[in-house]
């Protein structure tokens, strides 16, 4: 068994950095299966929100939710091969990553987004989503294009978090 609290991925490994493939529907199930039950031990062991495939080091189009804490979720936990629309207003709100433990920086994004995805049975659901909801899916689909939040801070932002980031295991330089 992998120790679930070392199971996540941090900034500078290079599976964070690639673009996830699509599941593919029957073939990946029984993969996907055991991976969202790892995943959601990894995320409830971390009490976080969100995690994405990519940062237990798996490279495919899927993150998870906890939907008991995000109420406009609808009850969805799994999110397979996202199809994301933002719009609304921009909002800030402050954001967090398990891959960039410690760090909590202020970004704006839009504040609503509309999204389509897979269930874990491979049904097509589409959710129209605001809150921190709508905060969280645009996180977590980052992740699957290979994107981290601190990417879209200000570059005078970025220059300030350079050497926190250093710090961390691989030292990737956000130039
Ligand atoms: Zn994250």
């Amino acid at each position: 068994m992998k120790n679930l609290l070392n199971a996540v991925r941090i900034i500078g490994d290079p599976v964070l950095r690639q673009k996830a493939r699509p599941v593919v529907f029957p073939d990946d199930v029984p993969e996907i299966t055991g991976l969202v039950r790892f995943m959601e031990k990894v995320l409830e062991s971390h009490d976080g929100l969100g995690l994405a495939a990519p940062q237990v080091g798996r490279s495919v189009r899927l993150f998870i939710a906890t939907p008991d804490r995000l109420e406009e979720l609808n009850g969805h936990v799994v999110f397979i091969n996202p199809e994301i629309e933002p719009y609304g207003e921009m909002e800030k709100r402050e954001e967090g990553c398990l891959s960039i433990p410690g760090i909590y920086e202020t970004l704006s994004r839009p504040s609503m987004v509309k999204i389509k995805a897979l269930d874990l049975r491979g049904n097509t659901f589409f959710l129209d989503v605001g809150d921190l909801g709508a905060r969280l899916i645009q996180h977590e689909n980052d992740h699957l294009d290979g994107i981290l939040y601190v990417d879209r801070l200000s570059p005078i932002k970025r220059k300030l978090l350079k050497g926190k980031l250093k710090k961390l295991r691989g030292g990737e330089s956000l130039d």
